[in-house]
C-alpha cells in the first residue's frame, strides 16, 4: 500500500487542529501556514514576497490579526518556497493550507498535490468555547486551553519554555465570528474539492484528544 506523505488538516479556526497536530508525532515536518507567513513577514528577504518591503510586512501582520485571509498570491509564494525546502522532500503535514479553492488548485498545478485531506469536524459552540480559553506561547508557538484538559502546568506560563502565555488578538469573540464566516465562505469549497477528488477523510472533533489522535494515525498509517 502506498505510504501517505503529503497531508493537510482542514477545519474551522478553533476546531482543534493545532492541539491535535502537536500530539501526532509523525515523522514528517508540520508546516504551519501562519508561522510561515509570520516568518516571511519578519525575514530580511521580504522583497521576494511583497512589493513594498516594510509596508508589505506591516500590512500582512495587520491582515492576519484582523481575521481576514492573506491574498492567495502571497500565501502561495510563501508556501511554495517553504515546501520546496529539503526537509519537505519526504512529505509534510500542512496546518492551515490550502484555505481557498484557488490555493488547492495551485497545489495540484505546482506538483505539490496532496495524498490525504483530513477534515476535523467540530461544532461551532465547541469552537467558541475552546477559542475563548485558548492561550498561546509567543516564543515557541505551543498552544494551551484553560477551558479544557490542555491547561499549562503553571498558570499563564508555557510548559516548554516558561514564557508568559498570551491570548491571541484573533481569538477575541468578534474576530472569532468573522473568522468562522470567512471559513464558511472560503474553505468549505476546499473541503468539497478534496471530497470530489476522493482524498477527504473526516474526524469527529467532539471526541477526546487521544481518540482523535488514534483516528488520524489510523488514516495516515492504515
Ligand atoms: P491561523 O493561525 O491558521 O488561524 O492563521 C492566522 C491568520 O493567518 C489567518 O487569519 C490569515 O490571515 C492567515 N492565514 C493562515 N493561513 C492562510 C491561508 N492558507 N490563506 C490565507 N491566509 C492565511
Amino acid at each position: 500500500m502506498k505510504r501517505i506523505r503529503k497531508i493537510t488538516i482542514l477545519g474551522a479556526p478553533g476546531a482543534g487542529k493545532g492541539t491535535l497536530i502537536q500530539k501526532l508525532g509523525l515523522n514528517i515536518p508540520t508546516i504551519s501556514t501562519s508561522a510561515s507567513l509570520r516568518a516571511a513577514a519578519e525575514s530580511s528577504d521580504k522583497s521576494s514576497f511583497f512589493q513594498d518591503k516594510d509596508e508589505g510586512a506591516i500590512n500582512l501582520k495587520e491582515l492576519m490579526s484582523s481575521g481576514q485571509l492573506v491574498p492567495n498570491e502571497i500565501v502561495q509564494n510563501v508556501m511554495k518556497e517553504r515546501l520546496n525546502k529539503d526537509d519537505c522532500k519526504n512529505g509534510y503535514l500542512l496546518d492551515g493550507f490550502p484555505r481557498t479553492l484557488e490555493q488547492a488548485k495551485f497545489m495540484d498545478e505546482n506538483n505539490l498535490g496532496l495524498d490525504l485531506a483530513i477534515l476535523l469536524d467540530t461544532k461551532s459552540e465547541t469552537i467558541i468555547e475552546r477559542m475563548s480559553g485558548r492561550r498561546t506561547c509567543p516564543t515557541c508557538g505551543a498552544v494551551y486551553n484553560v477551558n479544557t484538559d490542555q491547561k499549562p502546568k503553571v498558570d499563564g506560563k508555557c510548559d516548554k519554555c516558561g514564557a508568559d502565555l498570551i491570548q491571541r488578538k484573533d481569538d477575541d469573540p468578534e474576530i472569532v465570528k468573522k473568522r468562522l464566516s470567512v471559513y464558511d465562505k472560503d474553505t468549505r469549497p476546499v473541503v468539497d474539492y478534496y471530497q470530489k477528488k476522493g482524498i477527504l477523510k473526516t474526524i469527529d472533533g467532539s471526541k477526546s484528544l487521544p481518540d482523535m489522535v488514534k483516528d488520524v494515525l489510523s488514516l495516515v498509517n492504515p
